[in-house]
């Protein structure tokens, strides 16, 4: 299939953007909570601790599914589902039976390992909860078996933002590493791990906060009003500018797929076929739902890996992705099988040692 040329594209390599409109997200800046979240190997001594104190939330996972009726794989949910706020249970880390408020004292905004239901301060909740709109579900937060923790709040927001990420420099700079990916288990597009690089105008559908694992993000009006950069008010409270495009940057249809199957859609309808993604399970794990339906249809060649080689076969995957907009990476690829294409990333990946993680062309 010849690239698709630059003139007939619907995106933008290097787009423009007016800063005075940037949305921000804000975290807190290291703290016990966020650390247990970023996993437990990589803590250093100081948190160590209370990281595995919070551990202990993990076991409520299963009640927040249920809750949610989330996807047991993947955690995504059903957001025009859920009607009622989520309150998350702490289990207590000192010999009082209470969370020590050390572990909270300047936590801003944390995720709950596991789960989608953030966590606030009461205090940045009290500025910024004016701008929240309805789909905003605010519920509590209480130790097990104790009281409420009126510092904390619990969050659900039922609006999805997605998680753009600009061509080059985002989707397709690590491919090897990539969780660009249908969850196996109910077919949704894996949302990255990291805040979107960008918001597109056309997909922001009020000026309203939204809430990210771990983030809140904020439009500009709600910014100024709060004087967030003042960090006598706001100690430890880190901001991250995320520009609004007029048109996007990446080569993800709008509206932003929620499932691989709409994705592969939205392809096909301009004429494109999307390449196959051949994902790997879990050792311990079957292939689930949505992959075993997609092998019955398409056979285990095109869809499944094991995980040995799965590194390689992403590589593959974002090699032909690329091949859709650059002419000199068609050229390069188009006339090679899929087995010879991925012999020569292997090659080419274990001549550099890895070091370059983008497609030599
Ligand atoms: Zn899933």
């Amino acid at each position: 299939m010849p690239a698709v040329p630059i003139k007939d594209r619907w995106w933008q390599t290097k787009p423009k953007f007016d800063p005075s409109e940037n949305w921000c997200t804000l975290w807190a800046d290291q703290t016990p909570l966020n650390a247990a979240w970023h996993g437990m190997e990589s803590l250093n001594d100081h948190y160590k601790n209370d990281a595995v104190n919070l551990a202990a939330l993990a076991p409520h996972d299963p009640y927040v599914q249920d809750l949610l009726g989330s996807c047991p794989i993947c955690d995504m949910w059903d957001r025009s589902a859920v009607s009622k706020p989520v309150d998350i249970p702490l289990m207590p880390t000192n010999k009082q039976g209470e969370v020590s408020p050390n572990l909270f004292s300047k936590l801003w905004m944390s995720h709950v390992w596991g789960t989608p239901v953030p966590m606030m301060h009461r205090k940045l909740f009290d500025a910024v909860s004016d701008d929240f709109d309805d789909d905003i579900l605010v519920g509590e937060v209480y130790v097990l078996g104790g009281d409420r923790i009126p510092d904390l709040v619990s969050l659900l927001d039922r609006r999805h933002v997605p998680r753009r990420r600009k061509y080059a420099k985002g989707l397709f700079r690590h491919p090897s590493m990539s969780e660009f990916m249908p969850c196996h288990h109910c077919g949704r597009v894996l949302p990255a791990k990291c805040n979107p690089e960008y918001l597109l105008a056309g997909e922001l559908e009020s000026a309203a906060p939204r809430l990210l694992w771990g983030h809140v993000l904020l439009g500009p009006k709600t910014r100024r009003r709060c004087d967030f950069e003042n960090k006598d008010k706001w100690p430890q409270l880190r901001i991250d500018e995320v520009p609004v495009l007029e048109t996007p940057a990446d080569p993800i249809p709008t509206p932003y797929p929620e499932s691989w199957d709409e994705l592969e859609a939205s392809f096909a309808a301009i004429g494109l076929q999307l390449p196959a993604r051949r994902i790997s399970v879990n050792r311990t794990e079957r292939p689930g739902p949505w992959l075993s339906q997609r092998i019955e249809r398409l056979g285990k060649q095109l869809c499944h890996v094991p995980v040995a080689h799965d590194k390689y076969w992403t590589m593959v995957f974002f090699v032909r992705y690329r091949a859709l907009f650059e002419k000199k990476v068609a050229e390069r690829v188009d006339h090679w099988s899929d087995e010879e294409l991925y012999d020569f990333v292997k090659d080419s990946q274990e001549f550099s040692r890895g070091l370059t993680s983008y497609f030599p062309v």
